[in-house]
């Protein structure tokens, strides 16, 4: 699935009339860690960081290296505070809320009203404002509070430094597409519906690999509502509604099962 529950939402209300319940709460976007596919970065946290939630990121020789959207939106600040604070700074506004800040970057590749997705290159890391060394300094907000990071909803180290290795912007081959429950595990089922046995779970922001997919049991999920299920397995089928596969319906090219 591609739509999230809120656009699914609007054009519901829009084209049938047939009320869906409003959503209790809006679903934090699937941020990834804001570097190119498969690079592994130190992200640090301390208490003592202003705000206290951000991460700063490393590697070495990390000056002049791109620093990418973590999660689709629309580029709404592209400053320069000179030799103060974030220096050169981007944020990306997700919708719902939710901000992202890319600071003390050495340059800028997009401009304010942009639209960017996963993997777009905002600018490149540097040293800039108040920065003794060049580094990415990366924040998650809600509704202008700085909150603690995650990445495919995997929160990240308080505190302290670790590895993260990113997915952001990987190419999909046919049938390649991640679990994204927003936290919580997913069921594994025996066939393709709530009515078959559960057969273990998969985590969120799991890589799945889908050899076919066939219609089962309606559920409601992160990208709405559907009726299709995935086979990622021999006798291992989940709901397409927690799947991000890229595609609203079945994957083109992907085989019914
Ligand atoms: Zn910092």
């Amino acid at each position: 699935m591609r739509k999230r529950w809120m656009s699914l939402l609007v054009t519901g209300l829009l084209v049938g009339g047939a009320l869906v319940p409003a959503s209790p709460a809006l679903a934090a976007p699937t941020f990834k860690v804001p570097f190119p596919c498969g690079q592994s970065w130190s992200g640090q946290t301390r208490s003592d960081h202003s705000p206290a939630n951000a991460v700063d990121f490393n590697r070495t020789d990390d000056l002049g290296d791109p620093v990418v959207a973590s999660a689709p939106g629309t580029v709404d600040r592209v400053t320069d505070l000179g030799g103060t604070s974030y220096g050169k700074y981007v944020r990306i506004n997700h919708g719902g809320g939710y901000s992202t800040y890319y600071a003390h970057l050495n340059g800028f590749n997009v401009s304010v009203g942009q639209t960017v997705g996963y993997g777009k290159v905002l600018g490149w890391v540097g040293s800039t404002g108040g920065s003794t060394g060049p580094h990415l300094h990366y924040e998650q907000r809600l509704n202008g509070n700085d909150i603690q990071v995650r990445f495919n909803g995997t929160l990240g180290l308080y505190w302290g430094t670790k590895s993260y290795t990113s997915d952001n912007g990987c190419s999909s081959g046919a049938g390649n597409a991640t679990v994204d429950t927003s936290g919580t595990p997913l069921t594994v089922r025996s066939g393709p519906g709530t009515g078959y046995a559960s057969v273990g779970t998969v985590a969120d922001g799991t890589r799945v690999t889908i050899a076919c997919q066939t219609s089962g049991t309606t559920v409601t999920g992160t990208y709405g509502t559907s009726s299709i299920w995935d086979r990622i397995g021999s006798g291992r089928f989940i709901s397409d509604a927690y799947v991000y596969t890229g595609y609203d319906g079945y994957i083109p090219g992907i085989p019914r099962c």
